[in-house]
């Protein structure tokens, strides 16, 4: 019997893994593909602090960010920079073997091609099937680690629910013609709701994507051809991937010898679908309770509980102000985009915002309240109807 299985190898499940397996514990990770890293729809951007925090290996990094240009619909540039480096932007799919290399480094077994159907927990054990290749494999452990992304129907079939709120993204890498510095451009034209973007990962190629809650590859088609127009990618020939971002974390996380963690959970950035960090996050919370439930042999459901109410604590108030400024701004007319962007410029508040340690990468939620605090933008946003509250949520 293992003392852990982790359902899915993406980057939570296996830092879950590196952690517990480098704590001494028998872990197997099943996945479904038959290669680690393969078929990710991810553009790969994390923040300094989360490569710092995690040590993410430099051989996956493509790129340093430290500027953004940011286009509201009228085309008015807004440049932010920071002299430090802000971000990286990773090989997705190099980054999740490395971070799986670093568990089975550890000691932790990987069966890949490995589909999880039915996890069915028992007073001491859980039994945990899988089709492998056709044929039926079952396992057992003392605890099961749901870590298996956007969409799961697993969450919803333990009685843990599904995401209540998400959108869907498409993506393709393109050639460009010397594009480097990210580039993310607003409006309901392009992207309705949400926001696309060109993210340059070497001197030629970029990956270009959007967010969008209908029609992603239709939007994105029309966003690459106006690229093309503009020269900034040589071709619109490219083959695109979609994945879904969860807006609003699962109601409840855990349960006897139970706990979901990263994309299933729904512990991602809800402003810019950022996941990976608030993830690995989660997936240190959810190994240490894992650690503590495992030495004492209560895995009960209250044994579990304390995971979910650490990750609450440490995220609550950002996905909560996060969420609310997603749907504001999904409430946006272009005009009202336009005029927000041209009072920022004008009034420099993004220089002031800069300044402050307050706007970070991951952290955006006092940039946010701050931002729409501002009294110019505040009374434009009286004059233009649009009420901005807090309202009440998890
Ligand atoms: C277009 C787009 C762009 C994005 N860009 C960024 C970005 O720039 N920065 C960022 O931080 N985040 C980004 N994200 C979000 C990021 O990709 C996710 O937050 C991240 O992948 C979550 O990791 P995870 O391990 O929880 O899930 P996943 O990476 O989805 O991994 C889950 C794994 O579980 C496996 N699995 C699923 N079901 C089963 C099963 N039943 N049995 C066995 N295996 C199973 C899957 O095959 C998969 O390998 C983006 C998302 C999209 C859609």
């Amino acid at each position: 019997m293992y003392d852990v299985l982790v359902v899915g190898g993406g980057p939570i499940g296996s830092h879950v893994a590196y952690k517990l397996a480098g704590m001494g514990y028998g872990v197997v990770v099943l996945e479904r593909k038959e290669k680690l890293g393969e078929q990710v729809c991810c553009t790969g951007i994390i923040s300094q602090e989360c490569v710092d925090s995690f040590a993410i290996d430099n051989n996956v990094i493509l790129r340093q960010v430290n500027s953004a240009r940011l286009f509201p619909p009228s085309g008015r540039l807004l440049r932010l920079w920071r002299q430090e480096t802000q971000a990286c932007i990773v090989d997705r799919a190099a980054f999740d073997v490395a971070v799986a290399n670093r568990a089975q480094d550890k000691g932790a077994e990987y069966i890949l091609n490995s589909l999880v159907r039915d996890i069915e927990r028992k007073d001491d054990t859980v039994n945990v099937e899988a089709i492998r290749l056709g044929e039926t494999l079952n396992f057992e452990a003392r605890a099961v680690v749901v870590a298996t992304g956007f969409g799961s129907k697993l969450t919803k079939r333990l009685g843990l629910g599904k995401s209540r709120d998400f959108v869907m993204g498409a993506q393709a890498e393109v050639v460009t013609n010397g594009v480097d510095e990210v580039e993310v451009f607003f409006g309901q034209e392009t992207a309705p709701g949400f926001f696309a973007w060109l993210v340059p990962t070497s001197p030629q190629r970029a990956l270009v994507g959007l967010l969008s809650r209908r029609s992603p590859e239709l939007y994105l088609k029309k966003f690459m051809s106006a690229l093309l127009a503009e020269k900034k990618i040589a071709s619109t020939e490219a083959e695109l991937s979609y994945g879904g971002i969860p807006l609003k974390p699962l109601a409840k996380t855990y349960s006897q010898r139970l706990i979901v963690v990263g994309d299933a959970a729904g512990q991602v950035k809800p402003t810019t679908g950022g996941g990976i960090y608030y993830g690995l996050l989660c997936a240190d919370i959810a190994a240490n309770t894992l650690n503590r439930a495992l030495q004492n042999d209560d895995l009960s459901a209250k044994g579990l509980a304390s995971y979910e109410r650490q990750w609450r604590r440490k995220l609550r108030q950002e996905l909560k102000t996060g969420y609310y400024a997603r749907k504001f701004y999904e409430r946006l007319s272009d005009k009202h985009i336009n005029r927000i962007f041209d009072i920022i410029i004008s009034n420099g508040i993004h220089d002031t915002l800069l300044k402050a340690e307050e706007l970070s990468f991951d952290w955006q939620g006092k940039a946010v309240l701050r931002l729409m605090g501002h009294r110019a933008i505040s009374k434009a946003l009286e004059m233009m109807k649009i009420p901005f509250h807090l309202g009440e949520g998890r």
